[in-house]
């Protein structure tokens, strides 16, 4: 086989490993599409507290810019500081949702693994953990995972450094 014909092969199979991570890709997509639908539902009804939006890592961001007046007022009473559904997070501020991204990235991966099932495996966890009598949030498996790839990751130590956490995340 002469250089030409190598190079030809190696390039061969680079387009099919490309192809077939698009396909993987387009699949984890599909496959947690139906969540991301509720997450879509749920930035539609944090609509009237002033929303901003954008896409970061593929995933569509929401943060919560409240305005002035009771809206504003409501805002610390949510039981969450961010949320993940599917491809959508959304969080109560451009600076929260910085501050928890790993944490969330790590649901994004949980929502492409499980699709629709998450929606059950999650509250599962956290039935089990409650039989168990352990933290139904804090003990969940999933939320064990997002907390361990989130503190491995240096960058989000660094932020967390400065931003003070004002409360626990969800989901
Ligand atoms: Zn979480």
């Amino acid at each position: 086989m002469n250089r030409f014909s190598s190079i030809c092969k190696a390039s061969g199979e680079t387009s099919i490993m490309a192809a077939l991570s698009q396909v993987v890709r387009s699949a984890r997509y599909a496959w947690s599409a139906p969540c991301t639908a509720v997450g879509l539902f749920v930035a539609l009804l944090a609509l009237p507290f002033g929303v901003r939006a954008s896409i970061v890592n593929s995933v569509i961001e929401f943060a919560i810019s409240p305005g002035k007046g009771r809206l504003r007022a409501m805002l610390p009473s949510l039981p969450f500081r961010a949320i993940t559904l599917g491809h959508v997070i959304v969080g109560c501020s451009h600076s929260e949702l910085c501050r928890v991204r790993s944490h969330e990235a790590v649901h994004v991966r949980q929502y492409e693994r499980w699709g629709p099932l998450f929606f059950l495996a999650y509250p599962a966890s956290s039935l089990i953990q409650l039989l168990r009598g352990k933290r139904p949030y804090l003990d969940n498996h999933f939320e064990l995972q997002a907390r361990a790839v989130a503190e491995s990751t240096e960058g989000d130590a660094a932020f967390r450094a400065i931003a003070a956490p004002p409360g626990p995340e969800r989901l």
